[in-house]
């Protein structure tokens, strides 16, 4: 049986900037350039819930489900989307990774060039794979992620290219739906959101859209807001920008995040905290959440269950928390590879016999 165009688009997901069309910067003028993003589940955690060793609710936002893999294709869609409403013919982003990928595919749909300025040996094998395999104009710099960034801020000044990192404003726009879609899933904001904070856009835009949800009425109240930086570059836990960050979580690997201000105010308002986690910590977190939750995401979006762990005496009893996953383990298979304690058995005969050794039979 062949689906009529409008049976289809009644019944599925139409993508984020359809469905919150009301509460985005959109009006009939701007083209929709939509991969269907959003919608993404959330899904119970009780292994992390046990860990916290007192009663509470656990659930883990698979942001990595977005269609490049990362949340980054919320935001995407609607700067996008808006950059060829402004009649924009490229765009251009500094980025860790996900914002290439991301920034790639959408200016593919979109008929656009991309160009993506990245810090040399420092992107995971998954991202790159993406920005180039969707035709994105790739350029490594001999620098890190805040230097790249600093470029491409000049560059879109300058030139006629359309800037689409986060301190695009409608990057945040949309990023804001998946505070959205958390309420509609719970029915009520939580008490805690949990997520991994990097250039501190995606904290910024989780706070907008519980606010906004609040004021309108669609929520009661909103979260504290707790959000979690790698240790080695974890400016704005210990309040000065780092020169020099390092991780293994490299799509968090930023020394002076761009919205730094938004994030502590976010963090202040919403009487919560950003705190920091060890590489150590951000692994066994990676590490619990593939083993006993069967979900694989990437080392930057366990940084969001390391902190929960790590303030596990701050959780209030009964507590209903949100740990945002950010990102797909699938972009980093080195990482998992090195760091999953678990071998192959390799060189093994061909026979019944020995694989049923194997296997302690
Ligand atoms: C971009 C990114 C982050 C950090 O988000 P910010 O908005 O920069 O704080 C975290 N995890 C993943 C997987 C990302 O791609």
């Amino acid at each position: 049986m062949t689906l009529s165009l409008p049976r289809l688009q009644s019944q599925a997901w139409p993508g984020l900037i359809r469905h919150y069309w009301d509460y985005l910067p959109v009006s009939d003028s701007t083209p929709t350039i939509t991969l269907n993003e959003g919608n993404t589940p959330l899904v119970s955690a009780p292994a992390i819930a046990e860990a916290i060793g007192k009663s509470c609710q656990v659930f883990v936002k698979l942001d990595g489900l977005n269609p490049t893999g990362s949340f980054k294709d919320r935001g995407m869609t609607v700067a996008v989307s808006k950059a060829k409403e402004k009649g924009a013919e490229a765009l251009i982003c500094a980025s860790t990774g996900n914002t290439s990928a991301s920034a790639a595919a959408y200016a593919a749909k979109g008929k656009m060039r991309a160009y993506v300025l990245l810090p040399d040996g420092y992107v995971a094998k998954g991202k790159m794979a993406q920005a180039l395999m969707h035709g994105a104009e790739a350029i490594a710099i001999r620098g890190n992620f805040d230097e790249a960034l600093a470029i491409v801020c000049e560059i879109a000044a300058k030139y006629p290219v359309a800037l689409v990192n986060s301190v695009n404003p409608y990057r945040l726009c949309g990023q804001k739906t998946a505070a959205f879609e958390i309420v509609d899933a719970l029915g009520d904001a939580p008490d805690w959101l949990c997520i991994p904070v990097g250039n501190a856009g995606n904290i910024s835009a989780y706070w907008m859209g519980f606010s906004h949800y609040r004021n309108t009425g669609k929520s009661s109240r909103s979260p504290q807001m707790f959000g979690f930086e790698a240790e080695g570059s974890a400016a704005i836990a210990l309040n000065r920008a780092i020169a020099n960050p390092s991780t293994v979580a490299t799509a968090i690997r930023i020394g002076n995040p761009a919205s730094w201000h938004k994030a502590t105010a976010a963090r202040d308002l919403s009487g919560g905290d950003i705190g920091s986690v060890t590489d150590a910590e951000i692994l066994a977190a990676y590490r619990l959440l593939a083993r006993e939750e069967g979900i694989f995401c990437e080392p930057a979006s366990a940084a969001s269950v390391a902190g929960l762990l790590k303030y596990r005496d701050r959780v209030p009893t009964g507590a209903t928390i949100v740990c945002v996953l950010t990102g797909n383990g699938l972009k980093d298979p080195d990482t998992a590879v090195k760091h999953c304690e678990t071998d192959i058995h390799s060189g093994i005969p061909a026979n019944l016999s020995a694989v049923a050794k194997v296997m302690g039979f």
